[in-house]
């Protein structure tokens, strides 16, 4: 216990007190099965061991200057270059979810448009009283916690960006997603210690539950809380009583009016909302558009790979997808076995016929349906009619809860597009192109694979993980 100050001590006792009471990080009968991963690079038994790991490992990187954290970064990148491909594999083998060539994007994506220590600007003010100067400074040791649709990917970004910023980071990943995500710690730090970086830098816990990720959150070693995933986490990340960075869930509408070019909205629309089986948080995950341009949209869609499923095949999809609804204008309960699964699969569970490399399924649904207002994670794109560009607005705002998440609108009419972009209010807004042009992916700008709607940093960047710090220097250097 050499070393540990009161506080640590505290949290191992609880630790141990919580493993008598079946809590904590004890062996529990719904502990994921399967051989333990620790012994892996930067891979621990407990939420103690990671911390104390990356702690040191932080004391390491903080004497290190600028030029080996980017040697560490490029590191990184490269070997995620090398990987990124079996890594997609192995995350679409282990959860189930999504499209494997789709995976691959999403971890080139972030391997190559994350940002680094470029994103760290220092503040220089002077005057008559001297030079005052504000650098963003590490927080230490974070601790994140990562959602199983983006497993490895959510990893990469946040490991390059937490680094970028010059801290160590532990992560709870999501128990379904653990082999590829602990293969995934091991890759970066293999690749951080070949650069002169030091060892566990990243770490993280063989056997992740619920439990452990809120052991995380409040250990008195983590400096700072970054979640990236549903309700729950967020509110347990705000009640942790530490400072938290919280990427919740959305609900992404997408508006298209009549001057919208009708072809491209179609063919946009399709691939986004299908996009890793719509599993990314970002995905179109419904479409509101204006009465007159209707049917060629649904015709562009059709002729762009999407299936149509027929009004009197409705209640058959609703009977698989959702598990219990609430009534009008409310979030049902999805059966979340068929969250991530292809169009093909869910479809034919339900009886309608359709070809198994279909990508999306659109089904036309009026305004107060759930498949609007719920956010079911599958290829199934519920289609509404509205009157005009401001109903459609309207209706947008309202079932994205207000999340404040990410919104699309496909339009050629300048008051609209700002009107829509004003108020909704949200971290992402794309206009004319798919959602994935928002995280960067053939549009400007970097990306950010935990886009903090509820807390207010939206696309997470070096910068977010940085605490700033000022200098001041009396009576001197100011040099005009
Ligand atoms: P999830 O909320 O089930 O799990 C996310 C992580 O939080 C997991 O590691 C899980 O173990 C942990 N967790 C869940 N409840 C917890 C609690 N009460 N206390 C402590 N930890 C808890 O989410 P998921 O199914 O893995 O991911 C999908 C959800 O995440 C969707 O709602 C999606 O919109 C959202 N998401 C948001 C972003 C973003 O950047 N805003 C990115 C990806 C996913």
């Amino acid at each position: 216990m050499a070393g540990l100050n009161d506080q640590e001590i505290e949290a191992i006792a609880r630790q141990i007190v919580a493993g008598l009471t079946g809590g904590g990080s004890a062996p529990r009968a719904d502990r994921p099965a399967g051989p333990s991963l620790a012994g892996e690079l930067g891979v621990f038994d407990g939420i103690d061991q990671a911390v104390r790991a990356a702690r040191d490992a932080f004391a390491q990187l903080d004497d290190m200057g600028l030029g080996k954290r980017n040697a560490i970064i490029a590191a990184m990148r490269d070997a995620m270059r090398e990987h990124g491909s079996a890594l997609a594999r192995e995350a679409h083998e282990e959860t189930g979810l999504g499209r494997y060539e789709d995976k691959v994007l999403k971890n080139q994506l972030v391997t190559e448009k994350t940002p680094g220590t470029e994103d760290l600007h220092p503040h220089a003010v002077t005057g008559d009283h001297g030079l005052n100067l504000t650098e963003p400074a590490p927080y230490g040791v974070i601790g994140a916690i990562t959602p199983t649709t983006n497993p490895t990917s959510t990893i990469i970004n946040n490991a390059i960006g937490m680094i970028a910023a010059g801290n160590a980071v532990v992560f709870n990943v999501h128990p379904n997603a653990r082999r590829v995500s602990c293969h995934n710690v091991a890759l970066l730090n293999k690749a951080i210690l070949a650069a002169g970086g030091p060892r566990n830098l990243i770490t993280c816990i063989a056997n992740p539950t619920v439990e452990s990720a809120q052991t995380l959150m409040t250990h008195p070693g983590i400096r700072l809380v970054v979640v990236t995933g549903g309700g729950g986490v967020v509110k347990a990340a705000m009640e942790s009583g530490k400072r938290a960075i919280c990427a919740g869930p959305g609900n992404p509408p997408v508006v298209v009016d009549e001057t919208a070019d009708i072809d491209k909205a179609a063919r946009d629309i399709v691939f986004g909302a299908s996009f890793d089986n719509n599993i990314i948080c970002t995905d179109e995950k419904e479409c509101l558009v204006v009465s007159s341009v209707a049917d060629k949209l649904i015709q562009g869609m059709i002729y762009n790979g999407a299936a149509l499923v027929w009004k009197d095949q409705l209640p058959a999809l609703e009977k698989v997808i959702f598990r219990k609804t609430h009534g009008p204008r409310a979030e049902a309960e999805i059966d979340r076995t068929l969250i991530g699964k292809n169009a093909g699969v869910i479809l034919q569970k339900a009886g309608i016929p359709c070809d198994n490399s279909v990508r999306l399924g659109i089904v036309e649904v009026d305004h107060d349906h759930p498949l609007l207002w719920t956010e079911q994670m599958m290829p199934i794109l519920p289609v509404t009619r509205v009157r005009d560009a401001d109903e459609g607005i309207d209706l947008a705002i309202a079932l994205e809860h207000p999340r404040r998440h990410t919104f699309a609108m496909h339009s050629d009419n300048l008051s609209h597009l700002s009107r829509m972009a004003r108020d909704c209010n949200a971290s992402i807004f794309v206009k004319n192109g798919p959602s994935q042009a928002g995280l960067g992916w053939k549009g400007e700008g970097y990306t950010s694979f935990t886009i903090a709607s509820p807390t207010g940093e939206g696309m997470t960047s070096p910068r977010s993980f940085s605490r700033w710090r000022r200098c001041t220097l009396v009576g001197a250097f100011r040099i005009v």
